[in-house]
Parts: structure tokens; C-alpha cells; sequence
């Protein structure tokens, strides 16, 4: 079924939509993006991805395409134009470009780059794999030092996503200096008798919009939370594990570099932080 999709201003079939050769975002990947999920036809937590997108704009000292009542209305009307009950709404915003290739940015009025599409997941709340839990690997963590920033930088997040599946498993967490930082796609969370541990925020890893909502809830089920640097070796001897991200919500984790964590099924804590995650956002979507 062929989309309709956002570009600058006009919502075009899919095969119709076009972005410039020189645009930065296609040359430098000079571009930040959200994920914002879809489910009962209603955005989760677009306040959190908005708050966010400006972030990594204002870091970039990138323009503002928009302002945020604009981006819910294009959002909505995406969601509308294509059916989206359960799913995903892509936004990514690039510096644009002024018609050639150069390192130094083009000039401050360069219209910046705006486009969004759907992707539909019928399914997404409901997905057989967070029934069964995710198996990972381990891989060293090679990005670059602003992690923080949502850019369009994605190419070893995707190269760990493939070294996964060829050892057979689902995802990577990444490690740097020894300590866990975060998956590839997901903030990292290991569970110790009864206690909830992730690395705190810093350039190190993305400040995920799920991670806050989580921790909020956690700390409102009186679940004890901790804000520390955990190593591999530490998570290969918790309890239980999952991550979190928009578009998988709270995703146990039952295996790490083979070694089976618990009886290997998804654990209790990480089990009810789903239910509780989904429960609330359905609640509170828009
Ligand atoms: N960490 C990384 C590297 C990510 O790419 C993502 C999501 O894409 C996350 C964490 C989770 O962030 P969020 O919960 O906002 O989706």
C-alpha cells in the first residue's frame, strides 16, 4: 500500500516524495529524528519527543523547522491519512542545504529539511517477543562522544543490530570502559534482588523518552531504582534485564553473550513495568 508522507510542507504518496542530493542529512548525516509510537490510533509521549527534538535541535544549533502544535497537527494527520492503529510515526529533521556540498554549515536562513512518515505495526502492544524475551551480545561501544543527540547517525547501532543476528541473538548492548552503556536502539537495565539499575544520563547515551516514563512509574510502584554504572559482568549475574524504547516499550531480556539470566523466560519486574508502561500510556496518549 504506497504511504502518504510529509515533506516541507506537502503530504505526497510515497513514491512522489523528494529530498535534494545535496541535502546534509543524505551527505553529513546532519539530521536528528524522533520515533514517537501509535497505539489505539493515539501518540505516546509526543510531549516527551517534542521536548527532546528541540534538545537536539538547540545542541545542533539547528533551526526549528516548526513550531510544536504544527508538528502534533502533522502528526495526527499522518496517523489519520494512512490508518495507524498501532504503529509508528518517523519525523527527521535535517540543516537543509543551499544546493552544493561543503563541510562548513550553509548559512543561517537555509530552510532546514522536514520529513515524516508512518510505519504501521498491527501488534506493537502486543508483541509475541516480549513474551519470549530478547537474547544478546555484547559489543564495544565505538560512537561518537554525543550520544545524547538524536542524530540520523546510525550505522554501527545497525552494524550491532547485524553482528546480533549473526550470533543468532535479537540485539547488542554496547560497552565502553568496561560499563554497559545502552543497546542499540534501547536504554539498559539490569535487576538485582529487587532493585532496578541503569546507567544515569549523561553525552554517554541517548536520554530515552521511555527510560524517564519508566523510571517515573518504577519509583510510583515503590520499585527501588539505582543510577549507576553497571559492568557486562555484573548484568551476566542479575536477576533479570530489559530495555526500554519508544517503539518496543519495556523488552526483558532473558539471555547475555549465552549465559541464561534467571529460569531464561521474561522476569517478574520487567514483566510488570510493561503492563504498567502500556496501561499508563494508553492513558495518556494524544
Ligand atoms: N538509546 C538509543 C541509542 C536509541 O536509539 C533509542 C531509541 O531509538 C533509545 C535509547 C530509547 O529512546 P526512546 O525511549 O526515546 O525511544
Amino acid at each position: 500500500m504506497t504511504r502518504t508522507v510529509y515533506v516541507n510542507g506537502e503530504y505526497l504518496p510515497e513514491t512522489e516524495a523528494k529530498v535534494s542530493i545535496f541535502d546534509r542529512g543524505f551527505l553529513m548525516a546532519d539530521a536528528v529524528y524522533e520515533v514517537t509510537s501509535v497505539l489505539d490510533g493515539k501518540l505516546i509521549d509526543f510531549e516527551g519527543h517534542a521536548v527532546r527534538l528541540k534538545r537536539s535541535l538547540d545542541e545542533l544549533q539547528m533551526a526549528e523547522p516548526c513550531s510544536k502544535d504544527e508538528l502534533l497537527e502533522i502528526h495526527r494527520k499522518l496517523v489519520e491519512l494512512n490508518g495507524i492503529n498501532e504503529g509508528l510515526v518517523y519525523l527527521q529533521v535535517t540543516r537543509g542545504s543551499d544546493g552544493d556540498r561543503d563541510f562548513v554549515f550553509p548559512s543561517v536562513d537555509t530552510k532546514p529539511t522536514l520529513v515524516l512518515f508512518t510505519q504501521n505495526k498491527p501488534g506493537l502492544a502486543d508483541n509475541p517477543a516480549a513474551k519470549k524475551g530478547a537474547k544478546i551480545i555484547s559489543i564495544e561501544d565505538i560512537r561518537w562522544g554525543r550520544r545524547d543527540i538524536k542524530t540520523v547517525q546510525l550505522l554501527y547501532p545497525s552494524m550491532g543490530k547485524m553482528m546480533a543476528k549473526a550470533a543468532g541473538c535479537d540485539d547488542a548492548w554496547m560497552i565502553e570502559d568496561g560499563y554497559v552503556t545502552e543497546g542499540t536502539s534501547n536504554n539498559a537495565y539490569i535487576v538485582k534482588n529487587g532493585k532496578i539499575v541503569t546507567r544515569p544520563l549523561s553525552n554517554d547515551i541517548l536520554h530515552g523518552i521511555t527510560r524517564k516514563a519508566v523510571l517515573r512509574m518504577a519509583a510510583e510502584a515503590q520499585m527501588e531504582v539505582e543510577e549507576r554504572l553497571f559492568t557486562i559482568d555484573e548484568a551476566k549475574e542479575a536477576d533479570e534485564a530489559f530495555t526500554t524504547s519508544a517503539s518496543a516499550f519495556v523488552m526483558p531480556v532473558v539471555e547475555i553473550d549465552g549465559v541464561v539470566l534467571g529460569d531464561g523466560t521474561p522476569g517478574p519486574i520487567a514483566r510488570r513495568l510493561r503492563e504498567i508502561y502500556l496501561d499508563e500510556s494508553r492513558k495518556a496518549a494524544i
